[in-house]
C-alpha cells in the first residue's frame, strides 16, 4: 500500500470547520509560509561540481593514517577534504563553510592527526555544540589514530565528570568535548586551555544557536596566541564573521555546498484539524511498508517523550533522543535507529543537530520548525548521499 497523502489531505480541507473550535495556540514557526514546505525532489538540478584535484596519498600522510583511512573504505577525497587538508598541513587558519554530510570531520581530524603524531607537543581541542556530535567526532578519531600512540578524552554534560577528569590527568592529545562541560573542566583547573595549540570550532552556527556564544570566547581567549584555528560552519552570519575576525589569523575560506542538502528530497504539507486528527494520520503514515526508516521531529523535550511513548504503546518500534535524557539513554536510542532495531526516532532539533544516520526514508515535521534554517537542516536528514528522501510537515 502507498501512502497517499494528498487524498487525505483534500478530506481535510473538504471537511467544515467547527465555528467552536478553538483558536490555536499561537506557536512559534506560525509566520512561515507553508508553501515552502511543499517542493519536488528535483534529482536532476545542476549540481556545483568540484574538480578534486588531489588524491589521499598526495597529502603524504604517515603509513598507518593512510591505512586507517583506506580501511574506513575512504577511496577519494571529498571535495571539502580536498580543499582543506592541504591548507591545514600548511598550519593555515581555516573557516571550512560546509554541513554535515560533507565529510568535514576527516577534514580536519586526518592532518592534525598527522600533525600530532609527528609532534608530541601538538595538543589539539575539538569543541562540538551536542553531546552526540561530540561523541560521532571522537569515534571517528579513534578509528583514523588506531596505531599512532595518540588518544583522546571525551568532555561532554550528561555523563559522569569524574571519568572526564580521570582522563584528562593522562594528557590526551586530543580533547573533544561541548563547551559547557570544557568550561567547567577548566574553571576547576583541570583542563589546561593554554596547553592546546590547535583548536576546532565545530557547527559554529549552531553553537550560536544554542546561546553558546559566551562559552566559546571564553574557551578561545584562553588558549595560546600561537595556534591553528579550524572553524566550520554552515552559514556565515556577521557574528560568526565577527568571531573569525577576532579568533582567526588570515584564515582561508572553503565554501563547499553538498548540493544534495534538499534537493533530494520530496516535500509536502499535510493538513490536519487538531491534534487527535495529526495523531491518527502519523499512524496511519507510519503503518505503511514505505516507511522504512523515520526521523520525527517535535518540538519540547516533553512533546517528543510523549510522542514517543504514544507510538510504542500503539505498536511501533520508536525510540526519542532529546535534552532531558541521560547521555547513556540517548546513545541507544540512536544506535538502535541506526542499527534499525527501532525504525521511527522522535527528536527536538537540538538532539538532532549534525547527526549523521544512513538511509533514513522520510522525515516527519510533527510540529512546524521554527526557522526555514531549522527546517532545510531536519528535512536534510533525508535524501542523502544521491538517494531520494521524502519529508512531510503536519499544519493545523
Ligand atoms: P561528516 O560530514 O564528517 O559527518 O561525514 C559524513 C559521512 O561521510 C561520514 O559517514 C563519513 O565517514 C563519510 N565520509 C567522509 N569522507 C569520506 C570520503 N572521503 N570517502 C567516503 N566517505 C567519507
Amino acid at each position: 500500500m502507498k501512502y497517499n497523502q494528498n487524498r487525505f489531505s483534500n478530506s481535510v480541507r473538504a471537511r467544515p470547520q467547527s465555528r467552536f473550535q478553538s483558536r490555536p495556540k499561537k506557536r512559534f514557526g506560525e509566520n512561515i509560509d507553508v508553501s515552502r514546505f511543499i517542493q519536488k525532489a528535483s534529482v536532476s538540478a545542476p549540481k556545483i561540481e568540484h574538480k578534486i584535484e588531489n588524491s589521499f596519498s598526495d597529502f603524504k600522510f604517515a603509513d598507518g593514517l593512510f591505512r586507517n583511512l583506506s580501511a574506513r573504505g575512504y577511496v577519494t577525497p571529498s571535495p571539502i577534504q580536498d580543499k582543506s587538508i592541504p591548507a591545514i598541513s600548511q598550519g593555515r587558519d581555516l573557516v571550512g563553510l560546509a554541513q554535515t554530510g560533507t565529510g568535514k570531520t576527516a577534514a580536519f581530524l586526518l592532518p592534525l592527526i598527522h600533525k600530532a603524531a609527528k609532534d608530541p607537543k601538538q595538543n589539539v581541542l575539538i569543541v562540538a555544540p551536542t553531546r552526540e556530535l561530540a561523541l560521532q567526532i571522537e569515534s571517528e578519531f579513534r578509528i583514523f589514530a588506531f596505531g599512532s600512540g595518540l588518544f583522546s578524552a571525551i568532555c561532554v554534560g550528561g555523563m559522569p565528570i569524574f571519568p572526564q577528569i580521570r582522563s584528562l590527568r593522562a594528557n590526551p592529545s586530543f580533547v573533544v568535548g561541548t563547551p559547557g562541560r570544557l568550561k567547567d573542566l577548566a574553571e576547576r583547573g583541570i583542563l589546561n586551555l593554554a596547553s592546546f595549540n590547535n583548536v576546532v570550532i565545530d557547527e559554529v552556527d549552531h553553537m550560536l544557536d544554542m546561546g553558546f556564544i559566551i562559552d566559546i570566547r571564553n574557551i578561545l581567549s584562553k588558549l595560546p596566541k600561537e595556534r591553528q584555528s579550524l572553524f566550520f560552519s554552515a552559514t556565515m552570519p556577521p557574528r560568526i564573521r565577527a568571531l573569525v575576525a577576532e579568533f582567526c589569523r588570515n584564515p582561508l575560506m572553503v565554501e563547499i555546498r553538498s548540493g544534495e542538502t534538499s534537493k533530494n528530497v520530496d516535500a509536502d504539507i499535510i493538513r490536519v484539524r487538531d491534534e487527535r486528527s495529526k495523531f491518527d494520520e502519523l499512524n496511519k503514515m507510519l503503518s505503511t511498508p514505505e516507511f522504512e526508516k523515520v526521523l520525527i521531529f517535535a518540538e519540547t523535550k516533553r512533546s517528543v517523550e510523549r510522542l514517543s511513548i504514544d507510538l510504542i504503546k500503539n505498536g511501533f518500534r520508536a525510540g526519542s533522543i532529546h535534552g532531558d535524557k541521560r547521555q547513556r539513554e540517548r546513545a541507544r536510542a540512536l544506535t538502535e535507529f541506526k542499527t534499525l532495531h527501532t525504525n521511527i526516532l522522535v527528536a527536538t532539533d537540538v538532539a538532532a543537530r549534525g547527526l549523521d544516520i544512513d538511509d533514513i526514508t522520510h522525515v516527519i515535521n510533527y510540529t512546524i520548525p521554527q526557522t526555514h534554517d531549522d527546517y532545510i537542516h531536519r528535512i536534510g536528514r533525508t535524501g542523502r548521499c544521491g538517494k531520494r528522501g521524502k519529508a512531510y510537515t503536519f499544519v493545523h
